[in-house]
Formats: C-alpha cells, sequence, structure tokens
C-alpha cells in the first residue's frame, strides 16, 4: 500500500522526534549511570580510606594523647563497621575490631598489627576504586560508543531525508508546470508519469486524462478548422479588394496580397506589428487609420497605373465587445472610369447643346418682332412657351456643365476683388422680375463700408443667384427675403433667409448632395443647384451650411475671405 504525502510527511516527523527522544535518553542514562557510579565510590571506599587514614593518624599520636586517640579510633571504627560496602572488608573490620578490644585491654601491646590490618582495609577500598573507576570508564565509552552509533545512523537517515524530501515535493511540481506549459503551447501529447500512488499519482492521472481530451478535441477540430482557414486565406487573397484586419489592440492580423503590393510592404514586414508603427514610415498606412478618410476615394499609383480605392472599416464586434477592426479597400477604378466618361459625355451634350437652345431662344425672340410678321394670340402664346421652355432648358443644361465640371475638377477660379453689395445687387437684379410676380418683397441688409471680398465675381453671384432662386421658390407670396452680408471675423459672411416651408431637420445633412431633392418637392428642379453651390463656394475657402426649421423658414449662409484691401465704401 503506498502512503499519502501527508501521512509520509507525519511518518518523516515522528522519525525524527523519537530519534531525538533515544538519543536523549540514551545520553541521560549513561549520564545517571556514571553519575551514580561516582557517588558510589565516593561514598562507598572514599570514606573508608578516610577512617583509616584517621585511625593512622590517632595511632601515630598515641603517645602524645592516648585518651583522644583511642577515642577517634572508636569513632572512626564505628563508622566504618557501617560502611562495609567490599568483600573481605566485614571479616577485615572484624578483626581490626578484636585487634582495638585487644589493645584497649593490654596496654603493653604494640600497634603494628592494627596498623597492617588498616592498610589492608585502605588497600582493599583503593583497589575497589581503581575497579570502578574503570567500570565507569567502560560505562562512559560505552555510552560514547552507543550515542555515536546511534547517531550516525541518525544522521545519515535525516541526512537522507533532507536531500530527498524537498524534491520529493518539489519534483512532482516541477514536472506539473512543465507540463501545463507545454499543454499551453498545445502540445497536447504531454503526459505526466508519476508511479505513486498517493496524491501526486492521482494528480498526475488527472491531467493525463485532461491532455488526452485536448488532444483529441484538438484532432477532431484541428483538420476541419486549418481546411476552412486556408479557404478562407485563399478567397482573401484572390479578392480584387485589399484587406487588413487588425486586432483590438491595432496589432496588423493580416494583409491579404493586394493589400500588400499596395502598401509596398512585405507580409512579414506588417503581420503582428502595430500598424501606428508602420504608418510612420507608410503614407497610405497613414491614411487608412485616419478615421475621417474614406470620405472620397483614395488615388494609389501603382505600376505607373492609376488606381481608385473607397475605404471601408468595418468593426468586428464579439460578444458585445470590439475584438477588432478590417480595412476595406475597394477597387472603384473601373467605375470611376466609367463615371468620367458618363461626365465628360454630359459635359460635351451639354456644352452642345446650350448653341442650339439659344439659337432657338434667340429665332423665339424675334418670332416676337413684329417686323417678322404678325402673330395671332395663340401663336403669341406658343412662342411664349417656346421661350420659357428653352430658358429653362438653358438653365439645366448650364447646371449639368457646372457639375461636369466640378466633377472633372475643372474648376477655374478669376478671383477679384468685389463688393458684397455688388454681388446681392446682381441677384436681386436677375430675379427681380419673377419676384414681383409673386408679390415678394427683398429686404437687403449689407453695410455701406463693408469690406471687399476675394472672389470669382461670376461664380459667386451664380451661388447667390440660386439661392435667391430657391428661396423665391419656396416662399409663400406676399412674403419677404432677407438677404444679408455682413463682417465675421476674416470673412464675410452672406445670407439668404425665407419665410417658407422649411426643410425637415432629417434631410439637412443631405441638401448639399448632388441630385438630392427634398422627397415630396413637387416644383421642378435637377437637385444639382446646392451641389454646385459648395462646390464654388468651398472653391474659393469659404463654407457653405444651413439652418432651417420645418414651416417656418430656411436660411442659407456662406462666407467668403476679405481681399485684404483697405475698407472701400461699396459701390
Ligand atoms: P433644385 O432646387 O434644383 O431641386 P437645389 O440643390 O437647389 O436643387 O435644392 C435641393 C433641394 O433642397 C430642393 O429640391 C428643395 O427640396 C430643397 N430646398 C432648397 N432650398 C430650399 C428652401 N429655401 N426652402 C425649402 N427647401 C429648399
Amino acid at each position: 500500500m503506498q502512503l499519502r504525502v501527508k501521512t509520509k510527511l507525519n511518518a518523516g516527523l515522528a522519525f525524527l522526534f523519537l530519534v531525538i527522544i533515544l538519543i536523549g535518553g540514551m545520553g541521560a542514562l549513561y549520564i545517571y549511570r556514571i553519575s551514580k557510579q561516582s557517588k558510589d565510590v565516593l561514598k562507598d571506599n572514599y570514606e573508608t580510606i578516610q577512617y583509616a587514614k584517621s585511625m593512622m593518624q590517632a595511632i601515630d599520636n598515641i603517645q602524645l594523647d592516648t585518651v583522644t586517640a583511642f577515642s577517634t579510633i572508636e569513632e572512626n571504627l564505628k563508622k566504618q563497621e557501617n560502611n562495609i560496602t567490599e568483600a573481605g572488608e566485614q571479616g577485615l573490620t572484624m578483626e581490626i575490631r578484636k585487634e582495638f578490644t585487644a589493645l584497649k585491654l593490654n596496654k603493653e601491646r604494640p600497634f603494628s598489627l592494627l596498623k597492617q590490618q588498616l592498610y589492608r582495609l585502605s588497600d582493599i577500598n583503593m583497589n575497589a576504586i581503581v575497579r570502578k573507576n574503570n567500570a565507569a570508564q567502560r560505562t562512559a565509552d560505552r555510552a560514547l560508543a552507543y550515542i555515536g552509533i546511534i547517531g550516525a545512523i541518525c544522521v545519515i537517515v535525516v541526512f537522507t531525508f533532507i536531500i530527498n524530501f524537498p524534491g520529493y515535493i518539489a519534483d512532482p511540481i516541477k514536472n506539473l508546470t512543465e507540463s501545463i506549459k507545454q499543454i499551453a503551447a498545445k502540445n497536447y501529447n504531454q503526459r505526466l508519469h508519476f508511479k505513486s500512488n498517493d496524491e501526486f499519482g492521482e494528480l498526475a492521472k488527472a491531467f493525463n486524462v485532461m491532455a488526452e481530451e485536448l488532444d483529441k478535441y484538438e484532432n477532431s477540430n484541428l483538420a476541419k478548422i486549418m481546411f476552412e482557414k486556408k479557404r478562407i486565406e485563399t478567397i482573401i487573397n484572390n479578392m480584387r479588394d485589399a484587406i487588413i484586419g487588425l486586432n483590438e489592440k491595432k496589432i496588423i492580423l493580416f494583409a491579404n496580397v493586394q493589400a500588400t503590393a499596395l502598401l509596398g510592404l512585405k507580409e512579414i514586414d506588417l503581420a503582428g506589428k502595430y500598424a501606428p508603427d508602420v504608418a510612420l514610415s507608410n503614407d497610405l498606412m497613414r491614411l487608412l487609420l485616419n478615421p475621417n478618410s474614406g470620405t472620397t476615394p483614395i488615388k494609389i499609383v501603382a505600376d505607373g497605373k492609376e488606381s481608385y480605392f473607397n475605404k471601408e472599416s468595418v468593426e468586428i464586434v464579439s460578444n458585445e465587445k470590439p475584438i477588432g477592426e478590417v480595412i476595406l479597400l475597394k477597387n472603384i477604378t473601373r467605375f470611376q472610369e466609367l463615371d468620367l466618361a458618363k461626365t465628360n459625355f454630359i459635359a460635351t451634350i451639354s456644352h452642345e447643346l446650350k448653341t442650339p437652345i439659344a439659337s432657338i431662344k434667340l429665332s423665339s425672340k424675334l418670332l416676337e418682332d413684329d417686323r417678322v410678321g404678325q402673330l395671332n394670340e395663340e401663336q403669341q402664346q406658343l412662342v411664349k412657351n417656346i421661350k420659357e421652355e428653352s430658358e429653362r432648358l438653358l438653365k439645366i443644361t448650364g447646371e449639368v456643365l457646372n457639375i461636369a465640371q466640378v466633377e472633372t475638377g475643372k474648376i477655374q477660379l478669376n478671383l477679384q476683388t468685389v463688393s458684397p453689395k455688388k454681388i446681392i445687387e446682381y441677384a436681386v437684379e436677375a430675379l427681380k422680375f419673377q419676384a414681383e410676380q409673386k408679390e415678394v418683397s427683398f429686404k437687403i441688409e449689407c453695410g455701406e463700408h463693408l469690406p471687399s471680398v476675394n472672389a470669382d465675381m461670376e461664380k459667386t453671384a451664380w451661388v447667390m443667384v440660386n439661392l435667391l432662386s430657391n428661396a423665391l421658390r419656396y416662399s409663400p407670396e406676399k412674403e419677404s427675403i432677407i438677404i444679408k452680408a455682413e463682417e465675421k471675423g476674416e470673412n464675410i459672411l452672406f445670407s439668404v433667409q425665407d419665410f417658407g416651408k422649411g426643410i425637415d431637420q432629417q434631410y439637412q445633412g443631405k441638401i448639399f448632395d448632388k441630385y438630392f431633392r427634398v422627397p415630396g418637392s413637387k416644383k421642378e428642379g435637377t437637385g444639382l443647384g446646392l451641389a454646385i453651390s459648395k462646390e464654388f463656394i468651398e472653391a474659393q475657402n469659404g463654407t457653405i451650411s444651413l439652418e432651417s426649421t420645418q414651416g417656418k423658414g430656411s436660411a442659407f449662409f456662406f462666407t467668403l475671405e476679405k481681399s485684404g484691401l483697405p475698407k472701400t465704401p461699396a459701390t
């Protein structure tokens, strides 16, 4: 039967305890024995020798003081008679008593026999002391030998214990730690081989079962997962779009072939790298990480060919926690080319249409002239219709041409110093007739001493006309429209405010988009006017904005930079 670790520990400690008791006990026993032997020697023999010595001295002094000498001998002889310890001592003491009695009766009797007897008594006890001393010496030697042997055995056992015990506890723990590390590194073949049946043995069994289960799980899924991984990698690599995957700490997880080609980096330079670090030396990566990029197509020149990409960034969420981001660069070169072809086509067509429309306009004007011939009422109405429709057609072609120019980046600015009041007056003049028809009044609030602006007169006037015509179009009859120009820091702020139906909050963000019209707008239009206005104003470093409340009216604002010339009275 195998002992548990706890039992082994208890047994080890009990053994050490026993060793201490044994050595201590033996030491105490032998010390007691030696002490007893020396006490015996003192009591049994040393005292007898002292008695004999006192009696001898008394004999030597007998001539001087007989009475005292006899009493001393008597006294010591009595003590000796009570201290018989050695073999032969009893008989000798009796002989001494007999001789002493004889000496007391016959004062002439010599003391030589008594002296001899006392010498013999001393000898017996001296021999006994020597013998007992030898015995004590032997006891001490034995004690030393026993304690030495037991001590040596204990030292060997305890030393073995000290050497082996830490290893006995620590080795399995070390093996276990090592094996857990292997498991963490996905080496599921790792097993523990503890032979014992103690707690470590049980631990090893449990560990091996766990490793086996993990191994089974890994093997059952691994091939499948690897296959799927390969397939997804192949799909991602064969896509025309560039794809870069980042984790939540912006570490690059993967980049497909297109992405590495566009970035001009090898996969090895990207995978596992911190994306902002890569961005330090890579412009495209910097652009991709910028959350504000992606509103306009990104132009990339690679292998001498221009390509256009749309950036899309998708946040990956798992269990409601963001775990990373996938950046997609969609190749839109083909669409861009088609779009450009379309824009060029529209530009050409609208440009070409302008001349015949202008000619129709002129011809219809001529038709109205009596010199060409008198028209009846019906013909006059028809000519009026032709004039109005050709006017509208001209406006539409003008707008389409403008937007085509904007899209192809062909805005030509002719910047000059213009007075804000002149811009306003130009637009008001252009729309005077329509305003009169609707009985709408224009209220102009423009200081006489406003600084001039640095602007393209033609384009700015076009914007003002567009804003004013929109305001007019959406104003109720007999209302007023406020047109303002005021100084705002480095800029002049223009505004056109109407009291019409206003624009719903949800459409305000899209109002400057191309072709956008508020759903339900019955009045005709192309949805291009505000988009062109935005481009024209922004091309002149200005900004355009809107404030509108549904049912109360709208106000459109735009800014233009002051010309920087000293203030001159507006003309
Ligand atoms: P268009 O007027 O040719 O439709 P715009 O770009 O000038 O194109 O205007 C876009 C849309 O914005 C219009 O269709 C209209 O719905 C809305 N809009 C513009 N100005 C106003 C205004 N002053 N009041 C109400 N809606 C307006």
